[in-house]
């Protein structure tokens, strides 16, 4: 028997992805994955979509993204912390993700309107429209660049000169320590996401990674697309010297990325060690 594939990351329209939940755990299914994680940035919405359309044969990790920060530094720095199969109905996680959602559609409104003092032609209401619901975030408003000719894509709205920093506007996260002690607190199993991935911005020390693994952190994403081989490297070094388990994941966006879903997996003893930390909801699977 072959060994299964485990994608433990991926976003859907509950967020900034491209496909809904329905339509990502098929196209789970049918790139062969065995396992797939949904983890929407601060949001459970796509959770019981996902479930109502699961296929057989593939279980459905029920997770989120977790917008986060660490203020060792000045200003702090933003992290993003997996949090998988955690209770959706934990209230101080309910409270603080709600937070988040809200602390981030002002910021996105205040995005748009900094782009339209400068006369760039893209509106709010339209990128309200565009994350239908879901929780905004940049790549809604690098769709309108799109849709208004001025970017030929997303990875180019990214760009210094638009979003990825004249435009960009710092979020109103989560203490990283605060979100790890209420993931577990709630019985989750939280995994530090892209931890050093250098190319997206300024990245933690090692010491943060220590103390938060003091803290209850269970494990690092290793193999992401935004790490190189050295990144990854490191990332799983470090893990070794910490105890922690190692992930990797595809970081599935939809057409909002050019990454594939399964283009980067993880092993079947950390999906385990996953299962076996966790308290909160179980995998779902049918059939
Ligand atoms: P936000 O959460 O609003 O700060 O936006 C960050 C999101 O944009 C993350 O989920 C990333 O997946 C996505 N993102 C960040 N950098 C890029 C990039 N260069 N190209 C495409 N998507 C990106
Ligand atoms: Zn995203
Ligand atoms: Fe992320
Ligand atoms: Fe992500």
């Amino acid at each position: 028997m072959t060994s299964p594939r485990i994608d433990l990351h991926t976003h859907s329209t509950a967020s900034d992805g491209t496909l809904t939940p329905a339509e990502l755990v098929r196209a789970a299914a049918d790139a062969g994955l065995d396992v797939v994680a949904i983890t929407d940035h601060d949001t459970t919405a796509g959770w019981a979509p996902a479930v109502a359309a699961l296929p057989t044969g593939l279980s459905l990790v029920r997770g989120a993204e977790l917008s986060c920060c660490w203020h060792g530094v000045e200003p702090a720095l933003s992290l993003h912390l997996l949090a998988y199969l955690f209770d959706p109905e934990s209230p101080e996680l309910v409270a603080e993700l709600a937070r988040v959602r809200i602390a981030r559609e002002t910021r996105a409104e205040r995005m748009v309107a900094l782009l339209r003092a400068d006369g760039v032609e893209v509106s709010w209401p339209q990128v309200l429209a565009g994350a239908a619901g879901g929780t905004v975030g940049r790549p809604h408003i690098a769709a309108a660049l799109i849709r208004a000719g001025l970017v030929a894509d997303t990875a180019e709205a990214f760009a210094p000169q638009w979003l990825g920093e004249r435009y960009r506007l710092p979020k109103d996260d989560i203490d990283v320590f605060r979100a790890v002690e209420s993931v577990r607190a709630a019985g989750g199993v939280p995994v530090f996401a892209h931890p050093r991935a250098s190319r997206r911005g300024p990245i933690v020390p090692d010491e943060l990674i220590a103390d938060l693994a003091a803290a209850g952190l269970a494990g690092l994403e290793a193999d992401h697309e935004d790490q190189s081989p050295a990144e990854q490297a490191h990332a799983r070094g470090l893990a070794a010297e910490l105890g922690l388990l190692v992930t990797g994941s595809s970081d599935f966006h939809g057409t909002h990325k050019t990454v594939r879903l399964g283009a980067f997996t993880t092993a079947p003893q950390a999906y385990e060690r996953i299962l076996d930390e966790a308290g909160g909801v179980t995998p779902v699977a049918t059939g």
